[in-house]
């Protein structure tokens, strides 16, 4: 098996994409690998909209992501993602397999930012730990919360609890539900009016 293959297999790439090439640098300071990705001339994609196959129309300009290191070295992967072009809904752009849209990270490096948070407990320490800026960590978090919040919405209570708690010296209230059953807080908002309600009951589905 050559570095590349090597490189394939632990980062999970799966076909039509591979391994051109993997950069590093000498300093001892600031070890950075680059894995730079592409993928099959003749591959068909699924387009984002009506997943019916496309063949490729162009690609997006070149983006990074950062992955799990490779030992010490803050490990990147590099592409350009295609865009195809659908009879039906036009030039659409391709994801990346490998990261969440608009994320700088790799979902295996996102999985391991949120268990480091879960450990560490702070935006500040688990970018110490990962070598990440603060931002990028929160970007992380918030992507984490989201994706948990929308499941618990996709699940659907049986049975929830309304309440309206105070704050500022009782000036002003917060509207929140609950699951009963899960004992877990679904949904906050402002006011104690009945659009602030109605926003919980606008985000669930006819069923
Ligand atoms: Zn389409």
């Amino acid at each position: 098996m050559n570095f590349e293959e090597f490189h394939l297999k632990l980062l999970g790439v799966v076909e039509p994409w591979y391994v051109t090439g993997v950069e590093g640098n000498d300093e001892l300071e600031n070890e950075e690998v680059r894995v730079s990705l592409a993928h099959r001339d003749d591959a068909t994609w699924d387009c984002p909209e009506c997943c019916k196959a496309c063949p490729l129309h162009d690609h997006g300009r070149e983006r990074e992501w950062r992955h799990l290191d490779t030992c010490q070295a803050k490990t990147f992967l590099v592409a350009r993602l295609p865009r195809v072009r659908c009879g039906d809904c036009g030039v659409r752009q391709i994801e990346a397999p490998w990261a969440e849209d608009g994320s700088r990270f790799t979902l295996l490096m996102e999985i391991h930012i949120l268990r480091t948070l879960h450990r560490c407990q702070t935006v500040k320490g688990t970018g110490e730990v990962i070598r990440a800026s603060w931002d990028a960590v929160w970007a992380v978090e918030k992507r984490g919360v989201d994706r948990g919040l929308s499941r618990r919405m996709e699940m659907g209570a049986t049975h929830i609890g309304i309440d309206e708690k105070a704050y500022k010296k009782g000036h002003r209230y917060h509207t929140l539900v609950y699951d009963l059953k899960e004992r877990c807080v679904l949904f906050i908002n402002e006011d104690r009016k009945k659009t602030s309600l109605k926003a919980y009951y606008d985000m669930l589905s006819d069923e």
